[in-house]
């Protein structure tokens, strides 16, 4: 018999990253036993449902027991209280490591928990959707898709390996940089296009309700696709931009000066400026296909992400 790539995996929170990677490593056979833990009595029903993990527990410190690899899959704000209980279980030479948005803070929650002959290194595997919850996730969820190792300095390269090993297995390509650098692209690629999304739906709800109805009717116009990125988890996002203050007010002051720019050249009619502008953006989406990281399809890419449902977080 082939030996797994980690003998007994805890995933800890079974939403749509925590089922996805539970569905992926049941699937590919990437681990001997498949823990999942999650908080509420009803999830852990559903999940044994499912079908997707051997071991199901309300225990976060129960299912951390004697596992080799141990990843928080729940929301960044909650990352270190995940750490808190995991952290005294695990045993010698365990990985504990996560799925957040965000890095920076998270090691910096967790660390503190991970004892001396454990590891902490930290992930981000850069695929999601606006989905939440264990019937939300899909083994595919992975497929093709960045993840993102951020080892904290002086982490042990074999406990890096391993992380790498498993995202690999799971059908992503796999990335290593620092947290603070992860920040600073993760708020210009998917942090800020958020929050503009959250806006202008936000916006648009607080016309006038003639406006709101016709908002709605004529929503192909592009509307729709924010109304599918502002219908992310609340308690997710709310934590992302939270932990993330810095990068983001960075990348949003630039992105400010560059939105007046625009409002300038439609103000004095500056056409060529337009032109020159959505020449340069067109062509950035055009690498985005040739990279594989999204559908050439019509509609922008739209209904094929809808099945099976993945769409870059
Ligand atoms: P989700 O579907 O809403 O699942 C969140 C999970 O975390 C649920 O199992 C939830 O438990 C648990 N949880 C929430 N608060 C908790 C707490 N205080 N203590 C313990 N468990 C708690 O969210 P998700 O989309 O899988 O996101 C999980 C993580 O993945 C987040 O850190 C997010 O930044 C990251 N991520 C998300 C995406 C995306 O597109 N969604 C992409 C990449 C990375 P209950 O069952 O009790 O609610």
């Amino acid at each position: 018999m082939i030996r797994p790539l980690v003998p007994r995996l805890a995933i800890i929170g079974a939403g749509l990253i925590g089922s996805s990677l539970a569905r992926a490593a049941r699937e590919k056979h990437l681990a001997g036993t498949i823990v999942v833990a999650d908080r509420d009595a009803a999830v852990c029903a559903r999940v044994r449902e499912l079908g997707f993990a051997d071991e199901v527990t309300q225990s976060a410190a129960e299912a951390a027991t004697d596992a080799d690899i141990v990843i928080a899959c729940v929301p960044v704000g909650a990352s270190g209280a995940v750490a808190a209980e995991v952290g005294p279980h695990l045993k010698p030479g365990a990985i504990l490591s996560d799925v957040g948005s965000v890095k920076a803070s998270v090691v910096e929650a967790m660390a503190p928990f991970v004892p001396a002959h454990a590891h902490l290194v930290p992930a981000h595997p850069v695929a999601g959707t606006e989905f939440s919850g264990p019937d939300a996730g899909f083994a595919a969820l992975f497929e093709n898709r960045w993840c993102i190792v951020t080892p904290p300095e002086g982490a042990d390269p074999a406990a890096v390996d391993r992380i790498v090993a498993l995202w690999r297995a799971a059908g992503a390509n796999v990335e290593t940089m620092s947290a603070q650098h992860h920040d600073l692209v993760l708020a210009i690629t998917s942090h800020v296009p958020h929050l503009i999304a959250y806006n202008i739906v936000g916006t648009a709800a607080e016309l006038e309700e003639t406006l709101t109805s016709e908002v709605i009717k004529f929503s192909a116009g592009g509307f729709r696709d924010f109304t599918r990125i502002a219908s992310s988890d609340p308690t997710m996002w709310r934590d992302v931009f939270l932990s993330n203050r810095e990068a983001v007010l960075e990348m949003l002051g630039r992105f400010t000066e560059d939105l007046t720019a625009l409002q300038r050249a439609i103000r004095y009619g500056d056409g060529d400026a337009l032109f020159e502008h959505f020449t340069r953006t067109r062509a950035i989406r055009r690498s985005i296909i040739e990279q594989g990281q999204e559908t050439a399809a019509p509609d922008f890419g739209r209904r094929a992400a809808e099945k099976p449902k993945h769409e870059q977080s």
